[in-house]
C-alpha cells in the first residue's frame, strides 16, 4: 500500500515510520511532508526515497533544494494541498499539527483516498465538511487518536443503532489532583511532562488544560454520528482501557493495550486486518489497579468550552481551535498564564457571530480572523 506522510518529522509521523519499517513489504512511503525540521526529513527522504516531498515552512523550503535532489519539492501551506492532489497514493496519514490540516484532510478526499486521521483539528473545524463528503462516498476516514481507535475496535460488526452511549478515557493529566489556586503559576515545563504519553507540545498542552478531551468528544460526534449526549469523559490515570462503548442492553466494550501510538497507527495502516506487534504488551496484573472518576470542569474551564462549541456546531469550533492554538503557542513563549488560555478562547467564543462551517473558505476565514484577533490582543 502507497502511504503519503503529511507531518512525517512530528511524534506520531516518527512512530507512523517504525510501522512502516516494520512490514517494508506490505507499506511503501511515497510523499513525506514536514514543516521546519529539514535535518530529520533529510534523513527520511534518504531511508525511504519517496518520489514526492512538501516542507510547508517557505524559509526551510529555500534552504532545501540542495538537500532534497530527486524528488518533486512542494513548498508552503499551499504545498501541502499540492502533493495531496498529486501524488500516487492509497492512504493518506495525516499527522500534522492544527488546523493547517483540514485543507489536505478534504483535498484526499475529495479524491475519493482513504484518510488516516491523526490530526483531530481536521474534524474538530471541518466536521461538517467532511462528514458530508464521507457519507456522500468520497474517500473513508480511519481514525489514529488512540480513543477514536478504540470506539471503532469496540464498535466492531455492531449497528450504531444499538450504541447507547460512548466513553472516552482521559488520563487527567499532569494537574488531575493539583488545588485550583496553583493553576495560575503552572510553567510550560510543568504542563509538558505529560503522566503516560510522549506526544508533540501543543498536544501535550492541550492535554493539561483538557481542551483535547473536548477536541475528541467533538471528533467522535463526527465520525460516530452520535449526538453529544451520549458521549462522556472519564479520567483514567493508568490510560490502558482506551475508550468504551456501552450498548443499549447493558454490555460494556473496552479496548484496552499498552498507552502507545503506535497501535493505533498500525491498525489504521492496516484496517481491518491487524498486524503482530511483538514487543508492546499489557500486564495487568503489573498495573495492580484499574481508576476511573469524572472530570472537574470548574478547574479545567477549557473541557466545557469545547463541548459548548462543539454544541453550538458552525463556526464556533473553528474559533474554539484557531484562539487554542494562538494561546498555547504565547503560552509556550511564556507570555500568558496557563489560566489565560481559556480566558482567551472564553472571550473570543463569546464575540463570535456563528455562521454555517459547510465551505472550507468560511473556516478559513474564521480562523485567520480568529489567530489575528487573539495576537492583537496579546502583542
Ligand atoms: P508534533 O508537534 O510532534 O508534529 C507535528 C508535525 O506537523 C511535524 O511534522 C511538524 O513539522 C508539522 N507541522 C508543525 N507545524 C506545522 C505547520 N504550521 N504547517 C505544516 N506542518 C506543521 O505533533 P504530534 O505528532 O504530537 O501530533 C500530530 C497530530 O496528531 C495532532 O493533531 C495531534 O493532536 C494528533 N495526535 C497526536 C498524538 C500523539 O501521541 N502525539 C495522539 C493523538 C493525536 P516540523 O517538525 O518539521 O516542524
Ligand atoms: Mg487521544
Amino acid at each position: 500500500m502507497k502511504i503519503l506522510l503529511l507531518g512525517s518529522t512530528g511524534s506520531i509521523g516518527t512512530s507512523a515510520c517504525r510501522c512502516i519499517r516494520r512490514y517494508p513489504d506490505r507499506f511503501e512511503l511515497v510523499g513525506l511532508a514536514a514543516h521546519s525540521n529539514l535535518e530529520k526529513l533529510s534523513e527520511q527522504v534518504e531511508e525511504f526515497h519517496p518520489p514526492y516531498v512538501c516542507i510547508s515552512d517557505v524559509a526551510t523550503a529555500s534552504r532545501a533544494a540542495e538537500r532534497l535532489t530527486g524528488v518533486t519539492l512542494f513548498k508552503g501551506a499551499e504545498g501541502l494541498v499540492q502533493i495531496v492532489r498529486h501524488a500516487d497514493y492509497d492512504l493518506l496519514l495525516n499527522a500534522l499539527v492544527g488546523g493547517v490540516g483540514l485543507a489536505p484532510t478534504v483535498a484526499a478526499l475529495k479524491r475519493r483516498k482513504k484518510v488516516a486521521l491523526a490530526n483531530k483539528e481536521s474534524l474538530v473545524i471541518g466536521g461538517t465538511i467532511i462528514g458530508n463528503l464521507v457519507s456522500e462516498g468520497f474517500g473513508k476516514l480511519i481514525p489514529v487518536d488512540s480513543e477514536h481507535s478504540a470506539l471503532l475496535q469496540c464498535r466492531n460488526g455492531e449497528n450504531r443503532e444499538s450504541i447507547e452511549s460512548i466513553i472516552l478515557t482521559a488520563s487527567g493529566g499532569p494537574f488531575k489532583d493539583l488545588p485550583a489556586e496553583r493553576f495560575a503559576a503552572i510553567t510550560p515545563e510543568d504542563a509538558l511532562s505529560h503522566p503516560t504519553w510522549n506526544m508533540g507540545s501543543k498536544i501535550t498542552i492541550d492535554s493539561a488544560t483538557l481542551i483535547n478531551k473536548g477536541f475528541e468528544i467533538i471528533e467522535a460526534h463526527h465520525l460516530f454520528d452520535l449526538p453529544f449526549e451520549k458521549i462522556r469523559v472519564w479520567i483514567h490515570p493508568q490510560s490502558v482501557i482506551h475508550s468504551f462503548i456501552e450498548y443499549h442492553d447493558g454490555a460494556v466494550m473496552a479496548q484496552m493495550g499498552v498507552p502507545d501510538m503506535e497501535l493505533p497507527i498500525q491498525y489504521a495502516l492496516s484496517y481491518p486486518e491487524r498486524l503482530p506487534i511483538q514487543e508492546k504488551r499489557m500486564n495487568l496484573a503489573k498495573i495492580g489497579k484499574l481508576e476511573f472518576s469524572n472530570p472537574d470542569y470548574q478547574r479545567f474551564p477549557c473541557l466545557q468550552l469545547a463541548v459548548d462549541a462543539g454544541k453550538a456546531g458552525g463556526t464556533m469550533p473553528t474559533v474554539l481551535n484557531a484562539a487554542n492554538e494562538v494561546a498555547v503557542q504565547l503560552f509556550l513563549e511564556k507570555r500568558i498564564k496557563f489560566t489565560t488560555i481559556a480566558d482567551i478562547i472564553s472571550q473570543q467564543l463569546d464575540q463570535h457571530e456563528n455562521q454555517k462551517a459547510d465551505f472550507l473558505e468560511t473556516i478559513l476565514e474564521v480562523d485567520q480572523q480568529t489567530r489575528n484577533a487573539v495576537l492583537k490582543n496579546n502583542s
